[in-house]
């Protein structure tokens, strides 16, 4: 689903708002960044659009400058925490392992991830 308005049970509009807590480790306009919560790696920050839309490709079609940010910080916070160089992860619908319905992707790196995608 896409929706400029935050959805009343959606858990990273709550830490977008503030209602719930997180590490927040940048921003920029349309975009959070935070701390994933069980990292899978050195680090593991989810960036998030502000605005709420379930899944990556529903991002790219309704806003795709906002996409465009969100690599742009995800790329800023890989610059500040992993020598630049990150695997950015979309996970799309249940099978896919996604259980957040409002996109984001998930920025792993600072370590060696090696040439595997799970
Ligand atoms: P998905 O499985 O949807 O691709 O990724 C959801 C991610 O959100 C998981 O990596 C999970 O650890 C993280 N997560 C779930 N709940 C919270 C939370 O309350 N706070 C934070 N910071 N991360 C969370």
């Amino acid at each position: 689903m896409t929706t400029s308005a935050p959805e009343p049970d959606c858990l990273f509009c709550s830490i977008v708002e503030g209602k719930i807590p997180a590490e927040i480790v940048a921003r920029s306009e349309n975009v959070v960044a935070f701390a994933d919560i069980n990292p899978q790696a050195p680090v593991h920050v989810l960036v998030v659009p502000t605005e709420h839309h379930g899944e990556v490709a529903q991002l790219a079609a309704a806003r795709p400058e906002v996409l465009a940010e969100l690599v742009a910080l995800a790329e800023q916070v890989a610059g500040e925490q992993a020598d630049g160089q990150f695997r950015l992860v979309f996970n799309s619908g249940p099978q896919a392992g996604q259980s957040v319905f409002h996109v984001h992707g998930h920025v792993l790196g600072g370590t060696s991830l090696g040439g595997r995608f799970a």
